[in-house]
């Protein structure tokens, strides 16, 4: 392993290098402004045909999509091993397999969870009145990811966005284009047509010139500063954004949790993809009484760690993304024992890969434990009392993802309901993202919006509300002109009608049927 330095991006193309070997995967194309905004032109007008597309054409080719990624399955791993540095058991674990599970619900289950639904509208009813929701397509959405699970992302939030009616513009990171290509290229192999997926490659100017484009809906994943310059010029244009931004995960382990599955639970949650993920373990609170058994736990398995190139199976921990990413680690790690806490094992770096790191007496006036770090790191601080704890916990400008380890499930679930996160796992630690059918997405400055589950389903479409008069043959009581009885009746309105008793508004009979008279005498 040597040194890296990454220089990904030139004027009129980029380049993908693998940050494991640091040698070269290819060249693409740094899309212009102008070039975007065709894309989403042309995604526009394809729209007009997708959206009349039934449910089961769409579920058809998101079916043979599936089959594509199976026939090449492996080439598909190694890509996403060879262009982000993961180990190529992540990539088919946590990227290939969790996007195949998301396609096959989402091509199955969408026409059933956007299935138009009648709305009880209580006494309207009586009256003959019927509403009923009905969910229409947006149009183009753009889809801005990160590098950090450049294939499950995108190609998840592109299936559900196709399967809502809507066409997709995508815009992988600038550090892995190749796979945001092969995204494309999966969908056009699949025989969906063209201008419904398009790519266009990239770095931050390109991802600004489709925001610029005024898509109907953008998907952002990122960091909180680029999520806070999305969200000001998408609202130039009241574009609506769904922000997937940073994380800070807190674990709490209680002394009568299972010690041996928190320290393996910790120990894949800090570390899996290098720690570069927004619901990676960031602090670990532990109960005192725990807290030596839990570390020495740790520190064991941590050091069972083989770190590598991704395409060697035994490896564990593969390459950091980029120069910039180990750059913010080393600057954690330093500053952790700069501010008195004490590294147990890691700490080093080689090339772009880090050791993973156990720091202990960490405390949360650290800066490294409320800034994102996004590497393998696990630091951990203890806590004496339940109340403590979740304090600790909730003491973040991030709220994405936390855990809560005990045998006592109703402390687990008392304790998870007051985490400030957008999930809370008892028991379980990050790998939610991977369950297509539960709502992703963040508190705080996490994000807003969410993707995944009938929640992100709903982000793709607008509501559109149907409401028929089944009876339209008086006029309204309600309706001009108004007069003495009108007033009169709209006070019965409030007092008997809007009680929402059929008892008290049968009341309103007979200055109702006065009322109508009166509507029907003027005409
Ligand atoms: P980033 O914000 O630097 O870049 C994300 C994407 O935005 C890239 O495609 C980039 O080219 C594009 N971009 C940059 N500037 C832009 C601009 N002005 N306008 C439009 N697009 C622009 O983030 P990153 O370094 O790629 O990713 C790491 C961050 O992503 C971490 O903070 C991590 O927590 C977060 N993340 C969050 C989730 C989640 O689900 N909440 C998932 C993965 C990663």
């Amino acid at each position: 392993m040597s040194a890296v330095i990454q220089i990904p991006i030139d004027e009129n193309e980029i380049i993908s290098y693998n940050p494991a070997t640091g040698k070269e995967l290819g060249r693409v194309e740094n899309t212009s402004a102008e070039e975007v905004k065709v894309a989403v032109e042309n995604g526009r007008n394809a729209f007009q045909t997708w959206r009349k597309t039934s449910f089961s054409e769409r579920r058809k080719l998101i079916m043979k999509a599936r089959e594509i990624i199976l026939a090449e399955l492996d080439e598909i791993a190694l890509l996403i091993s060879h262009e982000s540095g993961k180990p190529v058991a992540e990539a088919l674990s946590m990227e290939i397999a969790p996007v195949l599970d998301l396609m096959q619900y989402f091509a199955r289950n969408s026409e059933k969870l956007l299935k138009p639904r009648k709305i009880g509208i209580g006494l309207y009813g009586l009256l003959g009145r019927s509403s009923k929701i009905i969910y229409q397509p947006l149009g183009v959405v753009g889809i801005i990811p990160a590098w950090n699970y450049p294939f499950s992302i995108p190609l998840g939030e592109t299936v559900m966005a196709l399967m809502a009616g809507n066409t997709v513009v995508l815009k992988p990171s600038e550090l892995t284009p190749l796979i945001g290509l092969k995204i494309g290229e999966i969908c056009k192999k699949a025989g969906i047509p063209e201008n419904i997926v398009q790519v266009v490659t990239g770095a931050g100017a390109t991802g600004a010139a489709l925001v610029e484009a005024v898509p109907d809906k953008i998907m952002f994943t990122g960091s909180v500063a680029t999520g806070k310059k999305i969200a000001e010029a998408a609202a130039k244009n009241l574009t609506s954004a769904v922000l997937e931004l940073g994380g800070k995960d807190p674990m709490i382990v209680f002394a009568d949790a299972n010690l041996e599955l928190a320290a393996q639970g910790a120990v894949w949650g800090a570390f899996c993809n290098a720690g570069q993920s927004c619901s990676s373990v960031e602090r670990l609170y532990v109960e005192e009484s725990a807290a030596e058994k839990l570390t020495e736990l740790i520190v064991t398995e941590t050091k069972k760690l083989k770190v590598g190139i991704g395409t060697d199976e035994n490896v564990s921990v593969g390459a950091m993304s980029s120069e910039r990413q180990l750059n913010i680690v080393k600057d954690h790690v330093e500053s952790f024992e700069k501010d008195g806490a004490k590294l147990l094992t890691g700490g080093k770096s080689d090339g772009l890969f880090f050791e993973p790191t156990v720091v202990v007496n960490a405390n949360n006036s650290m800066r490294a434990m409320q800034e994102e770090t996004f590497g393998p790191t696990l630091p951990i601080a203890t806590f004496k009392t339940e109340e403590e704890a979740i304090k600790l916990a909730n003491d973040s400008e991030f709220g994405l993802t936390a855990s809560v380890w005990t045998k006592d499930s109703a402390k687990g679930k008392r304790v998870a309901e007051r985490i400030e996160a957008g999930t809370v796992c008892v028991n379980e630690v990050l790998y939610t993202h991977g369950i297509g059918q539960t709502p992703w997405g963040g508190f705080k400055n996490s994000g807003r919006g969410r993707t995944h589950g009938i929640e992100g389903l709903m982000e793709l479409v607008q509501p559109q509300h149907i409401h028929v008069n089944k009876l339209a043959i008086l006029p309204n009581a309600w309706w001009m002109p108004y007069s003495k009885t009108a007033v009169e009746t709209f006070r019965g309105f409030a007092r008997y009608f809007a009680s929402g008793s059929l008892f008290q508004t049968s009341k309103l009979s007979p200055q109702l049927t006065k009322r109508i008279k009166e509507l029907l005498k003027k005409k």
